[in-house]
């Protein structure tokens, strides 16, 4: 058996799958996509029950940047990608604003399920979607990582910071620098906050060596 699938598999049994319900046509070329299609069809938490379906991460599986929010909502629930609605918009400004595409950066969130109503994410839903992210983070091995907002910050890093009093500082997570920013959604309703963002996004350009 190939290396990559033993790994892969060893990880799956080491956060609880059983057993697999993988269509034998699929095909995919890297881990990554693999552990999506896996995803796709997981059931370790109740928000498997109400999602259209599971919103894995879209972007660049070789990024230098990696952008992870909480979890998709409406708009990504329907179509299975990542920060594709008003917030979404909000992002996809954001990352043109730092000479970047959403091709060439890798977008995630902490949990691949909506929320019913979009409410808050449950711990034992967090708890049961983080492997999810952090194999993603451990695959892609992005230089720089933004989380966006609470949830993306305090699941992927299993601290209880709060996102106003380390926002613009750099953190690290296993080795990668980690820059904490507000939410987009949170940038919808305080315009005055989108300085404070483009701020930190300008220390994460220096960072990867994208002149501001
Ligand atoms: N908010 C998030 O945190 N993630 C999304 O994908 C969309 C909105």
């Amino acid at each position: 058996m190939h290396p990559d699938l033993v790994n892969e598999l060893s990880f799956l049994r080491d956060i609880g799958f059983t057993h697999l319900d993988v269509k034998p046509a699929v095909h995919s070329n890297s881990e990554l996509e693999e552990l999506g299609v896996i995803a796709a069809g997981c059931t370790k938490c109740r928000l498997s029950e109400s999602r259209t379906q599971v919103v894995w991460g879209v972007g660049n599986p070789h990024a230098d940047l990696m952008f992870i929010g909480e979890a998709p909502g409406r708009d990504e629930d329907l179509k299975g990608e990542p920060f594709v609605g008003k917030a979404g918009q909000l992002l996809t400004d954001i990352i043109k604003a730092m000479k970047l595409t959403r091709e060439l950066v890798y977008i995630a969130n902490v949990i691949k399920c909506r929320p019913p109503e979009n409410r808050n994410p449950e711990v034992d839903e967090l708890d049961a979607c983080r492997p999810y992210i952090q194999r993603q983070v451990e695959l892609i091995q992005p230089k720089v990582i933004v989380a966006l907002g609470k949830f993306g910050l305090q699941s992927l890093t299993q601290k209880t910071y709060s996102i106003s009093s380390v926002r613009g500082e750099w953190l690290e997570y296993n080795g990668i620098k980690l820059m904490p920013t507000w939410h987009p959604a949170y940038l919808l309703r305080t315009p005055d906050a989108k300085k404070d963002v483009w701020n930190d996004m300008k220390k994460v350009m220096a960072i990867l060596g994208i002149a501001v």
